[in-house]
């Protein structure tokens, strides 16, 4: 049988499972907020090159540069709407 000593290791056990969870969505949701927090470079994850500094002030959680970023949207606009193909999948004709 559980004593109160038992109980109050698992409330504690508990608690600082719940902590840890809040801790570990927030470094998700922020990145970059340790490099940021002590004033060190963060680098573009997609071609190593250091975030540029007001871009990290505008949007903290930035993964990668204004070029890299700039490619993902082309790419990723690209692939929702290829040129030459409507809506609904058909070739376009253009004369
Ligand atoms: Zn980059």
């Amino acid at each position: 049988m559980a004593d109160d000593c038992d109980i109050h290791d698992e409330m504690e056990a508990l608690v600082l499972g719940r902590r840890l969870a809040a801790i570990r969505a927030e470094v998700q949701a922020q990145p970059n907020a340790a490099a940021l927090a002590v004033g060190e470079p963060v680098d573009c994850e997609d071609c190593d090159n250091q975030i540029e500094p007001a871009r990290l002030e505008v949007h903290p959680a930035a993964t990668c540069c204004v070029r890299c970023q700039s490619l993902r949207e082309k790419t990723a606009a690209g692939r929702r709407a290829p040129v030459g193909l409507s809506y609904f999948g058909r070739q376009s004709v253009i004369s």
